[in-house]
């Protein structure tokens, strides 16, 4: 038996990466009658039919430390959020969103703000500020001027990793940078149109040549909020977790309207980003109406 890890997945045939290269395999029966999909990013166990051919046949797949839908691909262990600071500029609640959703997936999270080559304003301070207090890591980065790659290396060594974010923040080219074999397409004219043309696209893992694995494809592409409780949205706004334990309704807390909350005291005294607190606000608002129209 040999131990992989399935980085493609076409009609049936799945593409599995092992120390004795990447074997074509199809998967036992038994896991359709369990209704067992495998995913791009199982990790497998696979008996091998014809080595010289490499080809094999999936008998087992490990349990998944994460499953991811858009795109579907398991066992993701990091979200890099990539926004840049001008072309497009920073939006902060569509950045908040990203954050949630990579949250809910129990993602460990790292933002990289791009282009910082072209930051006059000084974005990055205001950006770095908010972030920062909320816990999370941030990269200013350019790939224009080669500033803090080998940072964004690091990072992805021994993970398998999701580049989120709007289109035109320089996620391809910054992947194009950190594995010249890559030759991912950028500008984002052409790529529209080549989304038009290929609309069942498949993810797939790429390996990179400093360790670790990137998907193919930005994730959390659709960003709907559809399936998150209003209860449940407070707790993907990590920095509000140790003080709601304060709060008059405790956990039950929504940091709305409730007397006495904790939140909104830590907000007035600028320990949690106001920005934040509306986006999060911004959300809960659209949770209910969604929920409102089912
Ligand atoms: P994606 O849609 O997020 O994958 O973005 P692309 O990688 O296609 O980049 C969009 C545009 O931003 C392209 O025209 C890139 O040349 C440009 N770009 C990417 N990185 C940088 C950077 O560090 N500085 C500047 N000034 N432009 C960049
Ligand atoms: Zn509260």
């Amino acid at each position: 038996m040999l131990r992989g890890r399935i980085i493609k997945g076409i009609g049936g045939f799945y593409y599995v990466d092992t120390d004795k290269g990447v074997f074509e395999c199809k998967a036992r029966g038994i896991f359709r009658k369990k209704k067992i999909v495998p995913l791009v990013g199982d990790l497998v166990e696979v008996s091998i039919i014809e080595e010289d051919e490499k080809k094999g046949v999936i008998e087992e797949i490990y349990e998944r430390s994460s499953e991811l839908i858009r795109p579907p691909v398991s066992n993701i262990t990091k979200a890099i959020i990539v926004f840049s600071v001008k072309n497009p500029n920073p939006h902060f609640s569509l950045m908040d969103r990203f954050i949630a959703l990579a949250e809910r997936e129990g993602l460990e999270i790292v933002i990289v703000i791009s282009k910082i080559d072209l930051d006059d304003d000084n974005y990055f301070e205001k950006i770095d500020n908010i972030y920062k207090k909320a816990g999370y890591k941030v990269i200013p980065i350019s790939v224009k001027k080669s500033i803090n790659i080998e940072k964004i290396k690091e990072e992805l060594v021994d993970n398998i990793v999701v580049f989120a974010g709007p289109s035109g923040v320089g996620k391809s080219s910054l992947l194009n940078a950190i594995d010249s074999n890559l030759k991912l397409e950028t500008g984002s004219i052409s790529k529209k149109i080549k989304r038009g043309k290929h609309t069942t696209r498949h993810a797939e893992l790429l390996k990179l040549q400093c360790g670790g694995m990137v998907v193919d494809t930005p994730g959390f592409s659709s960003l709907n909020l559809d399936n998150i409780d209003e209860r449940e949205l407070k707790d993907y706004f990590v920095e509000f977790d140790k003080y709601s334990s304060e709060c008059k309704f405790y956990r039950n807390c929504l940091h709305e309207n409730e007397p006495d909350c904790s939140v909104k005291d830590a907000i007035k005294r600028g320990e949690i980003s106001k920005q934040r607190y509306e986006s999060y606000l911004q959300l809960l608002k659209e949770i209910r109406k969604n929920n409102r129209r089912y």
